[in-house]
């Protein structure tokens, strides 16, 4: 039985930490709503995160945020667009903070993110994305 903790924003900045240092991009405002599971709006650079619903327990939601942010910061396609690059994207942050990207809960992502993504995590893809970072020597 999975342990029910409350995301608060001081957590949230500790998940982000690492994604934040690794990519180098603005650091995206944090809110809290009653009405999104996870939002990205690219115009405020702000992610705004579930306040009551079950995925407010689970960093994956947040990552999947900054992954938007990512994404647009890297002059991507709309936020809204879960296909690649953004797959790309939230492969790299989750590479990132779990060290191997399949730790991420997959199973619980839009079903076009999952199916894009597992051909990817199934090649040990996740290690090499890295190299895609300008900061990479
Ligand atoms: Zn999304």
């Amino acid at each position: 039985m999975t342990r029910k903790v409350k995301l608060t924003p001081y957590m949230a900045r500790e998940i982000l930490i690492r994604p934040l240092g690794r990519f180098r991009v603005s650091v995206p405002k944090l809110r809290w709503s009653a009405y999104y599971r996870g939002f990205y709006n690219p115009k405020t650079q702000t992610i705004w995160m579930g306040r009551k619903l079950r995925s407010f327990n689970n960093p994956d939601t947040l990552l999947h945020e900054f992954a938007h942010h990512l994404n647009v910061m890297r002059g991507g396609v709309p936020y809204y667009h879960h296909r690649f690059p953004f797959v790309v994207c939230l492969i790299e942050v989750a590479s990132v903070q779990y060290g191997n990207a399949a730790r991420y809960n997959w199973d619980a992502e839009y079903s076009t993110v999952e199916r894009l993504a597992r051909p990817l995590l199934n090649q040990r893809f996740n290690l090499d994305l890295t190299c895609f970072d300008k900061d990479t020597p």
